[in-house]
């Protein structure tokens, strides 16, 4: 037997109860896993949601999008029992069955072994929110950032990207400059090493003028809409922006004029289906590139019992930082 939040239809709304399954009832997979601790993620909210935010297709489900855990029984060589890892992506929790349980089965390829020097907790105060910012330096690295270049904005950045953003930057030697709605997360955000606060709202107009002052060196963007075309515009000659979230809208009024005139890049940043070898460097970059104190003070502990309150409140940006998920608590 295992526990797990399971989704049920309710006439026409999905609801959550924490159920004891048989393990009969796992999805198919390679390895079978108990899963430690998992994390909510934005994506997790809507899974969560009465509808399934789209994502959820069939009922009953287990969401949640990331977990770690250990290895108990492997058909792929690859993996063995006692084995530490780490899952995000390939649309678990959305489609397969997913964190938030005490066991999980997935396709080995969907894995990735622990790093050493990560706990399966700290893994899931990364989860795919961190591990998806550090793919957004990493892009920015790519593209030629580095510290001497200028300021670097962030976005949403009391949210769970952009705090891990804002922490991994500042550790980096980069004066961040942390773009938030929330004005009282102010000193949490110079906390985990943020130089300046942007008030949501001088960004949130659309854009006037194609281009303004030459402001950021590059910018981590979790926030999309009105809020990236005014970056675009700011951005300084020859600057990066990752295209990371849509929290603010997935459109994006914008003009050609950054890119032709500036040389501006914009960078998609995909954590969903990301190749294997560029997943171990990412996590590999987080053990030396993330301080797990920062990593500490982001923590918000949580249940399963907790999720659904959880969920909603992520739809409606209420959430600082990350939540991370002791599934046998
Ligand atoms: P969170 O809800 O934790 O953070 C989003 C933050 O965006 C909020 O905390 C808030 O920050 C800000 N925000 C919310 N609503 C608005 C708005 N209307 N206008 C402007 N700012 C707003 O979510 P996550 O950090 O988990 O995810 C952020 C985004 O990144 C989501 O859109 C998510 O879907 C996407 N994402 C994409 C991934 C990929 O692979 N590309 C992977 C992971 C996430 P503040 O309060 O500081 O203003």
């Amino acid at each position: 037997m295992f526990r797990a939040l399971v989704l049920e239809k309710e006439g026409d709304a999905a609801v959550a109860h924490v159920r004891e399954l048989e393990e009969s009832a796992l999805p198919a997979g390679e390895v079978t896993l108990a899963v430690e601790y998992s994390t909510l993620n934005y994506k997790d909210g809507l899974c969560l949601s009465p509808s399934g935010g789209g994502l959820v297709r069939n009922w009953p489900h287990v969401a949640g999008i990331d977990f770690a855990g250990v290895v108990e029984a492997s058909e792929d060589a690859r993996y063995r029992p006692g084995d530490r890892v780490v899952l995000t992506g390939w649309r678990v929790g959305e489609v397969h069955w997913g964190g938030y349980a005490t066991k999980a089965r997935v396709k080995a390829d969907w894995l990735v072994p622990l790093p050493e020097g990560l706990t399966t907790r700290a893994a899931m105060a990364v989860g795919t929110a961190g591990f998806t910012a550090m793919l957004a330096v990493l892009a920015l690295e790519d593209h030629g950032l580095e510290p001497s270049r200028g300021e670097v904005l962030v976005t949403g950045a009391a949210g769970g990207v952009g705090s891990v953003a804002v922490a991994i930057l500042a550790q980096l030697g980069y004066q961040v400059a942390a773009v938030t709605g929330r004005p009282e997360t102010e000193a949490y955000l110079r906390g985990l090493g943020a130089s300046r606060i942007v008030a949501r709202a001088e960004l949130a107009e659309t854009v006037k003028r194609p281009l303004e002052s030459e402001t950021w060196a590059g910018c981590i963007d979790a926030v999309g809409g009105a809020m990236l075309a005014r970056v675009l515009g700011q951005m300084k000659y020859g600057g990066s922006v990752a295209a990371v979230g849509l929290a603010g809208g997935a459109g994006l009024p914008t003009t050609v004029i950054p890119f032709l005139l500036r040389g501006v890049n914009l960078l998609g940043i995909d954590s969903v289906t990301k190749p294997y070898a560029d997943r171990v460097r990412a996590w590999g970059r987080i053990v030396t590139d993330l301080p797990m104190t920062q990593l500490e003070a982001m923590v918000k502990p949580a249940t399963l019992a907790d999720l659904p309150s959880l969920g909603a409140a992520i739809l409606r940006g209420g959430v600082q930082g990350r939540v991370v998920v002791d599934v046998n608590g």
